[in-house]
């Protein structure tokens, strides 16, 4: 049987989102980006993995083993946090294809700035041009103010 989303390779991988098999390489191409996989589709979360420890590399890299243990810590005492802040990413850029990673990271940026200030008692919302950025700003601010009261 043929990949129904290339319609060119041999479907291997049962596709919970396609309800049917697709290739490897389009599950891998496509999976959370133009498949709308379910969360607990083994191959996302094997995706996400895989993912994740090349992040990990990179970081130990870059930073030193020291700070990336501070940070795996903090992951570690409060992982509930950290799944919804994944969460809300993934379901942002899943409604909306035009989202780019330079448009999260700006909404990062803008959600750590407005926290930095409300630690010295300011209320300031960081909001800037980027209709995308201030949508990830202000779910990650919702999401830190719900784990902090
Ligand atoms: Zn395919």
């Amino acid at each position: 049987m043929k990949c129904v989303v290339c319609n060119r390779r041999k479907g291997k991988r049962y596709c919970p989102a396609k309800h049917t098999k697709i290739c490897a390489i389009c599950c891998a191409e496509k999976r959370g980006i133009e498949i709308n996989c379910p969360l607990d589709c083994e191959y996302l979360i094997a995706g996400q993995k895989v993912h994740q420890q090349r992040i990990t590399k990179a970081r130990i890299e870059k930073e030193g083993i020291k700070s990336y243990v501070k940070k795996t810590d903090l992951y570690l005492k409060s992982p509930e946090f950290f799944a919804n802040i994944e969460i809300a990413i993934s379901r942002l850029y899943r409604s909306n294809k035009n989202l780019s990673n330079k448009d999260l990271i700006l909404g990062l940026e803008q959600a750590s700035k407005t926290l930095e200030t409300q630690d010295k008692g300011i209320i300031y919302e960081y909001i800037g041009e980027n209709e995308y950025s201030n949508e990830i700003t202000k779910s990650i601010l919702n999401i830190v103010n719900s784990f902090m009261n």
